[in-house]
C-alpha cells in the first residue's frame, strides 16, 4: 500500500526544509565554536565555563546530526518508494506517526507488538 503521491510531496517537502534548517544550524554553531576558540583562550578563567557551554553544544550538534540522518533516511525511502509502508504487516503508517517520527519503518500497531514481546523477553 503506497501513500498518495500529494500526500508524499508535502511530507517530502517538510523533511527538506527541516533538513536545511538544522544544516544551517549547524554551520552556525561550528563558526560559533571557532569564533569562541579565540576568545577563551585569552582568558583561562573563564576556561571552565567554556568547557560546559561547549559540552552543552556538542550534545546539540550529536543531536541535530542524528535528526539529519533520520530525515536523509526518510527522504531515501521516499525516493524508492517504500515510505509510509510499514515493514512488518505492510499497512500504511499514519501521517502524524510519519511526521513525528519520518524515520520509523514499523506501523504503530507492529511497534506496540515488537515493545511487548520485547518486554515479556527482557522481563524473564
Ligand atoms: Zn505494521
Amino acid at each position: 500500500m503506497t501513500m498518495r503521491k500529494e500526500k508524499l510531496e508535502r511530507l517530502k517537502t517538510e523533511l527538506l526544509s527541516r533538513r536545511e534548517s538544522i544544516a544551517v544550524g549547524l554551520r552556525r554553531s561550528t563558526e560559533e565554536w571557532l569564533d569562541s576558540e579565540d576568545l577563551f583562550q585569552a582568558d583561562s578563567i573563564d576556561q571552565a565555563a567554556a568547557d560546559t557551554d561547549r559540552g552543552i553544544a556538542v550534545r546539540m550538534r550529536n543531536r541535530d546530526r542524528v535528526i539529519l540522518r533520520e530525515v536523509d533516511v526518510a527522504l531515501r525511502r521516499i525516493e524508492n518508494g517504500t515510505f509510509g509502508d510499514c515493514e512488518r504487516c505492510g499497512e500504511d503508517i499514519s501521517e502524524p506517526r510519519l511526521k513525528a517520527n519520518p524515520s520509523t519503518t514499523l506501523c504503530i500497531n507492529c511497534k506496540a507488538e515488537l515493545e511487548s514481546e520485547g518486554q515479556r523477553f527482557t522481563g524473564r
